[in-house]
């Protein structure tokens, strides 16, 4: 078993670890805001990368909702799907797409019910993935807020 797949079987202490690096962040946001947030963006992206790929096997989408998802990467499934499984999980609880695989969103549920913070979240409705912050630090995306904003043209009756 690889040390990613055994820190994602641990997920509490996973759970402790984002609430650490979050509120390090946040301490963080004022010299970032001061330095500019596209030289922040260049500091934190690799080492969020390279531990994010170690541990999730991140791809990087760039707005990060793994503590609502037992700390399993929903971008890991092959549809990419961020709000549950599809139709198509097998019986024994693997993957439509690729058979030897557990489905994501099986290990995300099982991982969540041992998380007592966050665990729940699971349950909230997440917004399409905007695929443009794609490859860009979800840490400073977080900060700046434009992970949570809804991208221009994407509003009902608007235009791109
Ligand atoms: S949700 Fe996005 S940022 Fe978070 S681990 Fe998955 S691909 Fe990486």
């Amino acid at each position: 078993m690889s040390l990613g797949a055994w820190l994602r079987n641990h997920p509490a202490a996973l759970e402790r670890a984002y609430l650490f690096t979050h509120r390090l962040f946040e301490r963080l946001d004022p010299l970032f805001a001061r330095m500019g947030y596209e030289r922040a963006e260049r500091l934190v992206r690799w080492p969020e990368e390279l531990g994010k790929k170690l541990v999730f096997d991140c791809r990087m989408c760039g707005q990060c909702i793994l503590h609502s998802t037992g700390m399993t990467c929903p971008m890991t499934c092959p549809k990419n799907l961020r709000n549950g499984p599809c139709g198509g999980v097998r019986g024994n609880g693997h993957c439509e797409v690729k058979p030897e695989m557990r489905c994501v969103w099986v290990e995300a549920y099982e991982r969540s019910r041992a998380m007592p913070r966050f665990g729940d979240e699971i349950a909230l409705i997440q917004p399409p993935v905007n695929r443009r912050l794609q490859g860009t630090s979800a840490w400073i995306n977080m900060l700046t807020g434009v992970d949570a904003r809804t991208p221009r043209g994407w509003e009902m009756g608007s235009q791109a």
